[in-house]
């Protein structure tokens, strides 16, 4: 048994993984493959429709919003979402919280004038910027509402007088939210929604066509809403695992449930951080992600023994990122709170090894 602990692509529930590998064999009874049927055959139009409404539902999205499953990851989303919102003579507001944020408004900068309107960087990222404007005259604010590498999480968002822009790749479905607040919400589904290969499009119709440069149609979210995600032939197999994913978290109780286990299951971790004389924590309190802890060592010569010890414990994929270093626990959705304990117990284990 390991307990995966995984940035991305991260860990999916069983059951899902069960069913999906079932689907490989025999779809639903039909006698063929999942992935090798038309995706414009009834059964997989069933599925994608399927998907489409989870989404809705698990997040209450109100009329005035079309749901995209689209291709290129959150990184494609990076430039379409400029390349659709952004007009030439115009510019971009973005806050920069990490990597993830900073390479989306590198990409803004081919089609318009960006504007950071705060940053942490000067400090690794080990904190949100909270004292900020927001500029009324830009087209869109941008924000990564969960900063993966470093572990920091916004746990408001902004009241903002523009369409709020959010790469929600590594918290979304994770937590409640209220999808009005938002112009547009994007997430590549292999951390927390099922795996590598599909992105997940919320965007508010209103906000597009505002742009006057010709756009491609594959990068056209108009087209795509057109298309019903079928502009071209759409990724059959990480549609439907998405969707037994979002089956399954709908099971669970839906958003609200899953809400309450993440804090949980993010407490008692943070917990032992703070109390383990071996271990401390990285980023400002009010901060903190409840999808990836990260935290260091006292003396950095124990991360080699440590990882160690969890590699023997059957525990996976704690190594931090290389730009903050010592361990990350991503504690997504689907990792029941048993890992987390298993965690905690190797903590104790190694804590006690080197009194
Ligand atoms: C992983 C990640 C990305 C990159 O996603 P791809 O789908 O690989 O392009 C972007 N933003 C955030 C916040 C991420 O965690």
């Amino acid at each position: 048994m390991k307990h995966n602990f995984g940035a991305g692509p991260g860990i999916l529930p069983h059951e899902v993984l069960k069913q999906a590998s079932e689907a490989v064999i025999d779809f639903n009874g039909t006698g063929l493959s999942l992935l090798e049927i038309s995706h414009r055959s009834k059964e997989f139009e069933a599925v994608l429709d399927e998907a489409v409404a989870l989404v809705k539902e698990l997040f209450s999205v109100p009329e005035g919003y079309s749901v995209l499953f689209l291709q290129g990851g959150a990184s494609t989303q990076f430039a379409m979402a400029p390349y659709n919102l952004l007009p030439s003579n115009g510019k971009a507001a973005y806050l920069e919280t990490g990597v993830w944020a900073n390479k989306a408004l590198k990409e803004a900068k081919y089609f318009g004038e960006v504007e950071i309107v705060a940053s942490s960087k000067a400090s690794n990222f080990t904190y949100i910027p909270k004292d900020y404007t927001i500029p009324a005259d830009a087209a869109y604010f941008h924000i990564t509402s969960n900063n993966t590498i470093y572990g920091t999480q916004l746990q408001e968002f902004p009241k903002s007088p523009i369409p709020v822009v959010c790469d929600m790749s590594s918290d979304i479905f994770s937590r409640k939210i209220n999808v009005a607040d938002f112009g547009l919400i994007y997430a590549g589904a292999q951390k927390n929604m099922g795996p590598a290969g599909v992105t997940l499009v919320i965007v508010k119709d209103e906000i597009l066509g505002k742009v006057d440069r010709k756009i491609p149609a594959m990068l056209n979210y108009q087209t795509q809403i057109e298309g019903g995600s079928m502009y071209n032939t759409p990724p059959v197999f990480a549609i439907y695992v998405s969707m037994l994913t979002l089956n399954w978290l709908k099971a669970k109780g839906g958003v609200e449930a899953i809400e309450q286990e993440n804090i949980t299951k993010a407490r008692v971790l943070y917990e032992e951080i703070e109390r383990n004389p071996i271990f401390k924590p990285v980023c400002a309190v009010e901060d903190r992600s409840h999808m990836n802890v990260t935290f260091v060592m006292e003396n950095p010569e124990l991360e080699k023994p440590f990882l160690k010890l969890c590699d023997e414990r059957g525990i996976v994929g704690i190594k931090g990122h290389r730009s903050v270093g010592g361990f990350r626990a991503s504690i997504y959705n689907a990792l029941p709170i048993t890992s987390v304990y298993a965690l905690i117990d190797v903590m104790q284990e190694f804590a006690e090894l080197n009194k």
